[in-house]
């Protein structure tokens, strides 16, 4: 187990020129938030040196986004448009996305924008990232989850059949734009799978923003816009301490060995039984907090404030033994393994993970009976 202490050692490097307003925020050099967003756009178009722009969207955000998009942008520009959600994030639409660019005339020199949830920009990125050995790409996220979570941080790939992300590449895009009024059209069930990382990133990160995050059931409106800064900040402050995960950036996976694993083998399920990815991660972090809680102590009190809010704002599932001995196998392909061993992250108390620990099944089946005691 490997303990780590640092968030007091970490840059805060978040520019809030109006916390009141998205549209006048901006963070570092690459993530600009609101109207900020599309004049950086724009300013980037015009002064490199692209020799054209593509756009990257499925037929939701074909729908929703690409109006707003196209009202904003001062620029011509092709469009490629693929189908929308998770069983479509495979080698097979890289393909297909490298036939458009190669069709639309696209050379070493174009530009990628990726307008979509995470699947589009976990997709586009990759993609651009091997077309031509790697043409610059941009991500517009058009999701919660998209916007605090899949576009930040420089990590783009596919799923392998039903195992997720197992291809991919680290490689951060040209810049970032992040506009809370694509939300207005985005289901309520995709926004609060989305705030299951905002939920993460206070538990990993402080009490105070962790209580900010469960005080409130109106996900929307301009204290969630807060919300968004601050997630984007907490995660941009790790990534960029650690892009190439040796370490800290660990701590960012914490909810989702069993998360992710549970994603998985609903997958293989017929659409009703499928969980959206926040979805599945909520239960992974009650999971993995009961399990902090008994080998760390974590504080019983925040643990179940933890599970009352996940059981209020989230649908309940269950699974029966055989399903979570299924589901522990499935951690046998998580990403942070080594030599064998499935490392979790656990918190020793909010704000304070530790990496690389080893968890006894039979603590995952309490884990699974704490969660499913309503
Ligand atoms: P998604 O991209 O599938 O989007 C969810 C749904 O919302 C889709 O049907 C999409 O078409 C639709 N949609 C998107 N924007 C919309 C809008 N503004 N209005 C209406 N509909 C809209 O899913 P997601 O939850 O955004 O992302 C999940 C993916 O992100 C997973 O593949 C996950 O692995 C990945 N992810 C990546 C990282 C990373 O670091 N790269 C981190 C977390 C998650």
């Amino acid at each position: 187990m490997q303990k780590l202490n640092y968030f007091s050692s970490i840059k805060y490097f978040a520019k809030l020129n109006n916390p009141n307003s998205m549209s006048e925020i901006y963070l570092n050099n690459s993530v600009y938030f609101g109207q900020n967003a599309f004049d950086q756009l724009n300013h980037v178009i015009e002064n490199d040196v692209f020799s054209s722009v593509v756009v990257l969207m499925d037929t939701n955000t074909k729908f929703h986004c690409l109006p707003i998009l196209k009202h904003k942008l001062s620029t011509d520009f092709k469009t490629i448009c693929i189908d929308p959600g998770e069983g479509f994030k495979n080698i097979h639409t890289c393909l297909f996305i490298w036939e458009q660019l190669s069709k639309t005339g696209a050379d070493r020199n174009a530009l990628l924008i990726s307008l979509g949830g995470g699947v589009v920009t976990d997709i586009g990125g990759f993609a651009a990232s091997c077309f031509k050995r790697g043409i610059a790409f941009v991500h517009l996220p058009t999701t919660l989850l998209g916007m605090v979570d899949a576009a930040i941080g420089g990590k783009n790939g596919v799923d392998l059949n039903t195992l997720k992300n197992q291809i991919g590449i680290i490689r951060r895009p040209h810049m970032i734009g992040i506009d809370s009024q694509f939300l207005k059209t985005l289901p309520k069930q995709q926004i609060v799978s989305g705030y299951a990382e905002m939920i993460k990133h206070g538990l990993i990160h402080s009490d105070s923003y962790f209580d900010s995050c469960i005080s409130t059931d109106e996900l929307k409106g301009e204290y969630i816009e807060h919300l968004i800064t601050e997630s984007v900040s907490i995660k941009l402050n790790i990534v960029e301490e650690d892009i190439n995960e040796k370490g800290l950036r660990k701590a960012l996976n914490y909810g989702h060995t069993l998360g992710h694993a549970i994603e998985s083998f609903r997958m293989s399920f017929d659409k009703s039984r499928q969980l959206l990815h926040g979805e599945a991660i909520a239960i992974g972090l009650v999971l993995e907090t009961f399990i902090s809680h008994r080998l760390f102590k974590f504080p019983k009190y925040r643990l179940d404030q933890l599970k009352t809010y996940i059981h209020n704002q989230y649908s309940f599932h269950r699974f029966d033994k055989s399903e979570q001995l299924h589901i522990i196998d499935l951690m046998k392909h998580d990403k942070k393994n080594t030599k064998g061993n499935i490392n979790f992250v656990l918190l020793k108390n909010i704000g304070n993970p530790l990496l690389n620990c080893k968890v006894e099944n039979d603590l995952i089946h309490e884990a699974f009976d704490y969660y499913q005691d309503r």
